[in-house]
C-alpha cells in the first residue's frame, strides 16, 4: 500500500493504537474524538475504570512498539478467586504455566499513553471535540460537530476508518442490512461499578492476583485490581425483573441485598449506597455486522464493527488485534484500500463472531459453572491432558487468552470439540484418580489433530 492520507473516527482504545501503526508506515492520520482531550480534561465517563488485556492485546501493543510505555500499568492476575456465599474463597488457576497470567489495566491510563504515543508521531493530528453526527453513504461524506467552534462541516471519507465505539454513528447510519449496518442485541443484564479502596499504607485490602468473583447464579460481582492498591467491583445483574436494577429502587433494599449476598465485600467496599446512587447502570450487548466495509471508502472497526459482551475480556483484545491483522494487510504494496478492507474483513468477521458467542457463553460460567464440582472436575483434566499434549489439547480459555496465534475461530471449533470429550471422560466420575489418562490420551489423539 503506497502511502495515504486516511481519517480515524474515535479517538479510544482501538482508533489510538491504529493511528500508531497507519502513522508509522508514513501515512498522514487525522484523528478525530468526540471527547474533549482526556489527558487534561479526566477521564469523562469512561465505560469500565479497567480491562482485562492479555496475550492478544500485548501482542498488538508489542506489535506497534508501544507495551513498554504501558506495562507498568497493567497488574497480573493468575486466577480466578471465587467468594461463595458463606464467605469462603477458594483460587481457580487460569493456566499451569508460569506466564499463563491476564491483566488488569486502567482503560483511561492506557487510552492516554497511547494518545500520546499516537500524537509523537508528526504524521499524525489528533482534534479533540469532533462529533462526527452523521455519515451520508451516497455522498461518501461524514458531517462533523466541532463542539470547539460550534460549527459543523462535512468531510470526504476517502478513506474513513470508523472506529467510534459501539454506538457507531457511522454503523446506525447505513441503512442498507445487506450492506454495513449490523444487529444489536441488548443482553438484558447491564452493570454498575463500586469500589474498594486501597487499605492502610495503600495496600490491597484482597489478593491483587487474582481476579475476585461472587457468582450468584443469576448474576455476579467482580473485582479488578488497579495498580494504586484499590478494586473497581462491577456488579453484572438483570435490568429488568424480580431481583434486578429496576427491582433495587431503594438505599434499603441496596444494602439488603448486598449484606444477603455479598457479605464479606461489604465491609470492605467505599460508600455503598453513595457510589450506588451516583453511578449509572450501563447497558451490555453484541453488534453483528455483514459486512465492515464500503468499497475502499469506509471501514468499520474495533466496537464499532463488532462489540462483543465482557465476560472474556475480549473485546478491546479483538479490537488491538484488528489493528494488527489490518496492519499486516497493508503490507501488500499492490493492494488499493478496497482490496485491503476486504481482505481483512475476510480474515477477521469470523473471529469476531467466534469470540462474540463464546464472550456470552462465559457469562454462565462466570455466575454459576464455576461453582459446579463437574466443571472444576473438567478444568482439572484438561489441564492434565494438555501436559500430556500440550500441541494437541489446549484449555479453550488458554488458546483464547493466552495463544494468540490460535484464532477465535479455530478455538471456537476445538473448544467445542473438547468439550464433548471432557464430558464424555468425566460422565459420572467425580475425581481425576478414577480417568484412564493414557486412554483419554489415545481417544484425543484419533479425533482432535494436532494444532500448529
Ligand atoms: C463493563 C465493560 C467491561 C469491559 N471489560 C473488558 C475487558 O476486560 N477486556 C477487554 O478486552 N474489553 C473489555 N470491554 C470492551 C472494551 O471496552 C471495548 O471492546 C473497547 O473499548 C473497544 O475499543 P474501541 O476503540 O473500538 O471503542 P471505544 O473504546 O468505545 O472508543 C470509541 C471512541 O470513539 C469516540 N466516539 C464515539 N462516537 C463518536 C463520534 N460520533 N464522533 C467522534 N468520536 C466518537 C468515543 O469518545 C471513544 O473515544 C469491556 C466493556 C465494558 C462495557
Amino acid at each position: 500500500m503506497k502511502k495515504d492520507s486516511v481519517t480515524i473516527l474515535g479517538g479510544g482504545l482501538c482508533g489510538s493504537l491504529l493511528s500508531v501503526l497507519l502513522a508509522r508506515r508514513g501515512m498522514k492520520v487525522t484523528l478525530l474524538e468526540r471527547r474533549p482531550d482526556p489527558r487534561k480534561a479526566g477521564d469523562v465517563g469512561g465505560r469500565s475504570i479497567n480491562l482485562v488485556v492479555s496475550a492478544r492485546g500485548i501482542h498488538a501493543l508489542k506489535h506497534a512498539g508501544v507495551f513498554d510505555k504501558v506495562e507498568s500499568l497493567m497488574v497480573p492476575m493468575a486466577g480466578r478467586m471465587i467468594h461463595d456465599d458463606d464467605g469462603a474463597t477458594e483460587l481457580q488457576a487460569y493456566g499451569q504455566k508460569e506466564d499463563e497470567v491476564i491483566h488488569s489495566v486502567s482503560r483511561g491510563g492506557l487510552n492516554n499513553a497511547l494518545l500520546d504515543c499516537a500524537e509523537a508521531d508528526s504524521n499524525v493530528t489528533i482534534r479533540f471535540e469532533q462529533e462526527a453526527v452523521s455519515y451520508y453513504p451516497e455522498e461518501k461524506t461524514v458531517r462533523v460537530r466541532d463542539h470547539a467552534k460550534g460549527n459543523d462541516y462535512d468531510i470526504n471519507a476517502s478513506p474513513l476508518i470508523a472506529a467510534d465505539g459501539a454506538g457507531s454513528v457511522v454503523r446506525r447510519a447505513l441503512a442498507d442490512p445487506d450492506k454495513l449496518s449490523g444487529t444489536e442485541e441488548l443482553l438484558g443484564h447491564s452493570y454498575k461499578e463500586l469500589a474498594i479502596p486501597a487499605g492502610a499504607d495503600g495496600i490491597f485490602q484482597m489478593d491483587p492476583g487474582a481476579l475476585h468473583i461472587w457468582p450468584r447464579g443469576g448474576y455476579m460481582l467482580i473485582a479488578l485490581p488497579n495498580p494504586e492498591g484499590d478494586f473497581t467491583l462491577t456488579l453484572f445483574f438483570p435490568s429488568e425483573g424480580e431481583l434486578s436494577f429496576a427491582s433495587l429502587d431503594s438505599d434499603q433494599k441496596v444494602a439488603d441485598f448486598f449484606d444477603t449476598n455479598f457479605e464479606d465485600a461489604v465491609p470492605l467496599i467505599d460508600d455503598l449506597l453513595g457510589t450506588w446512587n451516583s453511578n449509572p447502570v450501563g447497558i451490555l450487548g453484541t453488534v453483528r455486522c455483514k459486512h465492515w466495509h464500503d468499497g475502499g471508502d469506509l471501514l468499520l472497526i474495533g466496537d464499532a464493527a463488532h462489540a462483543v459482551v465482557p465476560f472474556h475480556g475480549q473485546g478491546m483484545n479483538l479490537a488491538f488485534e484488528d489493528c494488527v491483522v489490518l496492519d499486516q494487510v497493508l503490507d501488500n504494496p499492490d493492494a488499493d484500500w478496497e482490496t485491503v478492507f476486504e481482505v481483512f474483513e475476510k480474515e477477521q468477521i469470523a473471529n469476531a463472531n467466534a469470540i462474540a458467542d463464546m464472550a456470552l457463553e462465559n457469562y454462565i460460567e462466570m455466575r454459576d459453572t464455576v461453582r459446579d464440582p463437574q466443571y472444576v472436575l473438567r478444568k482439572e483434566l484438561s489441564f492434565a491432558l494438555e501436559r500430556r499434549l500440550p500441541n494437541r489439547f489446549i484449555p479453550r480459555y488458554s488458546m483464547i487468552m493466552f495463544h494468540n496465534e490460535i484464532s477465535y475461530a479455530t478455538a471456537q471449533e476445538r473448544g467445542d470439540v473438547q468439550q464433548r470429550l471432557l464430558e464424555e471422560l468425566t460422565e459420572g466420575i467425580d475425581s481425576i484418580d478414577k480417568i484412564d489418562i493414557d486412554e483419554a490420551v489415545k481417544i484425543i489423539e484419533t479425533r482432535l489433530p494436532p494444532v500448529h
